[in-house]
């Protein structure tokens, strides 16, 4: 390994592993690479969370009450008590200058850490809120930063930028290891930006950049350091999302030169399938297929993103596209999350597909060997039509005579790895239709399907009731077990979702039996309870979702795999249990398994009266409203969109220094500048830099070739 990385990169170059700036071993290498931090570059790119305003010092002995104070003293005394009635444990220092001392307390915090932090005799600075204590003042939660008495700079009156806190690696460390960095490699800091841009934009060089996020200048302004709102910031923000919407623009220009089926609608094709349809097409779903025509028209493959929150009806806008793909001669693959739902649409799809004559099957992980050796063949030889199945169908072996047009559902559980591997399975490049309920705010949809165009389905069927939504605590269960008998009673069903615990799949089952078991005390012998876990076996999981679908089992106790589109119009009522475990979109999928027919639907969020902060701010939010864009916003604001998407799975680009909500401004703006750069420069013949540093950066991700 270090072989390579010596002949891969010179000593001066950014890219080469952090250990080669002063200062970083291999011991505190090993502790930045838990942050990300492999390279130079990384070191350098790895901004302050925030800035400490620590121009003025007070005396310790007249510290004025207020935010953001600053002293520097001995600390004479530091240690934990337990204190008062509430017999809570608090850490406790006293810092001296000669003037007095003033104390510091903490009351949520690991001792070791600020043990070794404070200890008696140590020169430190405490930077942090002053409250009255008595007649008193005190700090409570300050930054700790220790001062060595020969490093005047450390005692200098300054803007102090705080790093995200990782284990072994203090602020002072990054401190020095940066400034280290940027001594030896800032001036091989360029950017890439063609310079009338930069210009336009008001933008920094990139050294000074770098240089100005790290040491604020005395006189820079606290607020805006925060806000991240300085040329500084905005050029390195700018920097990043240019290079990234270059490598969008490339990947999308790049998919213009394709050459995809190129397919008239079928209007006979058209009505036929709307007559096997037992309901009337909703406006928006006849307005996101007329957009879907016109893509598929062009000879060029369409990547189009279908957004329409949970019961919007995208499962019938993708089987009409299908049949489209199909009557003019082509082959579909449908692919799902979960086996689950793959064979929901199988089955939704059956009756539709059967009264065009369109031969389709059912390909998954749990496909027995010789059935699947007979689909494999059928689909090579164009028996087949349309494949409907899971991640079963991107095996190598799966290969189509003619295949036009590839449908991915829920593609956040996708990553653009993979939607570009079943593409590749053919001569033509396939068009390719995204569905997702997660309504992806607009910013987010720009970076992380940068290369896709979008449509939404923005309207319900007609005649659904929105979802009553009521959070109860685990003292209203008396009340929950009447609500759900008075439903039973009126021939509607319940699910029962039961968290995930820890991931553990074992714990899961025993949780989702065990309440199984709970609720058949409760219900049976009048109503069937039946239990839905990821354990189970492919054959029992579809037995017991038909039978529940055909109205036998009353009650499903389920762990999340009912999470995302199962489609079950006479349920009502959805319990979840220990709703403060899950996520806010994973709340809204949930709830979206019911209110999909006439009647009125419920979902009751079942959790302790005291919750944290964040679960009780979900739980509000759910009670509050079934917009899905505004959850999905609030849902954005709360975790911020790698978790949303789930980075590593959804192909959502990393990106070290842009914030896609806080930003969303700056990368419009940024966007626009990369798609009129290659609009009048396809192939970057004359930006070679451009060129080389999207490459280098993208090239892989977004799988740009050659
Ligand atoms: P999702 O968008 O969540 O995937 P589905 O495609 O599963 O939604 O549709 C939800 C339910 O609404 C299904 O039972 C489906 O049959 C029904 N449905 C879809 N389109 C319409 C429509 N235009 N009119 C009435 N019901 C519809
Ligand atoms: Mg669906």
């Amino acid at each position: 390994m270090s072989v390579a990385v010596r002949t891969e990169f010179s000593a001066d170059s950014l890219a080469g592993p952090v250990q080669y700036v002063p200062g970083v071993g291999p011991r505190l290498a090993a502790r930045l690479a838990n942050l990300g931090i492999e390279t130079v570059h990384d070191l350098l790119m790895h901004l302050p969370a925030r800035y400490v305003d620590c121009r003025i010092v007070d005396a310790t002995g007249r510290v004025a009450v207020g935010p953001h104070r600053t002293v520097v003293g001995v600390v004479r005394a530091s240690g934990s008590a337990w204190m008062g009635r509430s017999r809570r444990k608090i850490f406790e220092a006293l810092i001296d200058d000669g003037s007095g001392v003033v104390s510091a307390k903490w009351f949520h915090f690991r001792e070791s850490y600020l043990a070794a932090q404070l200890p008696i005799g140590a020169r430190v600075r405490l930077t942090g809120d002053v409250t009255a204590f008595g007649n008193t003042a005190q700090f409570i939660h300050p930054d700790v930063e220790a001062i060595d008495a020969d490093d005047t700079a450390t005692h200098a009156a300054r803007i102090l930028p705080i790093y995200p806190a990782t284990e072994g690696v203090t602020q002072r460390m990054f401190g020095k290891i940066i400034a280290a960095a940027w001594e030896k490699y800032g001036a091989r800091l360029q950017s890439c930006l063609p310079s009338a841009l930069a210009s336009a934009h008001g933008l920094w060089p990139l050294a000074d950049a770098v240089h100005a996020v790290h040491c604020p200048e005395l006189t820079a302004n606290v607020a805006a350091l925060n806000a991240r709102d300085t040329p500084a910031h905005r050029t390195l923000i700018f920097d990043e999302i240019f290079l990234l919407e270059v490598g969008l623009a490339l990947r999308r220009a790049a998919t213009q030169q394709e050459r995809g089926a190129a397919v008239c609608w079928d209007a006979q094709a058209a009505r036929d399938f709307a007559h096997a349809l037992p309901f009337t097409l909703t406006a928006a779903q006849e307005r996101v297929l007329h957009e879907i025509a016109i893509d598929v028209q062009r000879g060029v493959p369409m990547r189009r993103l279908v957004q329409g929150d949970v019961g919007s009806g995208k499962t019938a806008v993708a089987a009409a596209t299908a049949v489209q793909l199909i009557r003019a001669g082509y082959q579909v693959a449908i692919m799902a999350p979960t086996e689950i739902l793959a064979l929901q649409h199988f089955r939704t799809m059956l009756p539709w597909l059967s009264a065009l004559n369109i031969s389709h099957e059912l390909l998954t992980g749990t496909t027995r060997a010789s059935a699947r050796r007979e689909i494999l063949a059928a689909l090579q030889d164009h028996r087949v039509h349309c494949a409907i199945g899971t991640h079963a169908l991107l095996e190598g072996d799966v290969q189509f005579a003619k295949l036009g047009l590839v449908i991915i559902d829920e593609q956040h559980r996708f990553g653009v790895a993979q939607r570009l591997q079943l593409q590749t399975k053919a001569t033509l490049a396939p068009h390719l239709l995204v569905l997702t309920a997660t309504p992806i705010p607009r910013t987010l949809a720009m970076t992380a399907y940068g290369d896709l165009d979008i449509s939404c389905i923005d309207e319900l069927p007609a005649g659904r009731l929105p979802v009553l939504t009521k959070w109860y605590t685990d003292a209203m269960r008396e009340k929950l077990l009447v609500g759900m008998r008075r439903e039973l009673e009126r021939g509607r069903q319940v699910y029962v979702v039961y968290p995930l615990v820890e991931e553990s799949e074992k714990v899961d089952l025993k949780n989702a039996t065990a309440m199984a078991q709970e609720l058949a005390v409760q219900f049976e012998p009048n109503f069937r309870v039946a239990v839905l876990h990821g354990r189970m076996k492919g054959d029992e999981k579809e037995a017991t979702m038909q039978a529940f679908k055909r109205g036998e089992i009353h009650i499903l106790a389920t762990t999340s795999v009912v999470e995302v589109g199962v489609d079950v119009q006479n349920a009502t009522v959805m319990v979840i249990e220990h709703a403060d475990r899950f996520g806010l979109s994973q709340l809204h999928q949930l709830r979206g398994r019911v209110g999909r027919g006439a009647h009125q639907s419920y979902c009751i969020l079942v959790a302790a009266r005291h919750v944290s902060d964040d679960a009780r701010q979900r739980l509000s939010i759910m009670v509050e409203t079934t917009d899905g864009f505004r959850i999905a916003e609030e849902d954005l604001k709360i975790r911020g969109p790698g978790e949303i998407l789930g980075t590593r799975q959804s192909g959502l680009p990393e990106l070290r220094i842009a914030r896609l909500v806080e930003d969303s401004a700056m990368i419009a703006q940024a966007r626009q500048a990369a798609f009129a750069l290659i609009e009048g420069d396809p192939q970057l013949a004359s930006h070679p830099t451009v060129y080389t540093a999207v490459r280098a950066r993208w090239g892989a991700t977004l799988q740009l070739g050659d």
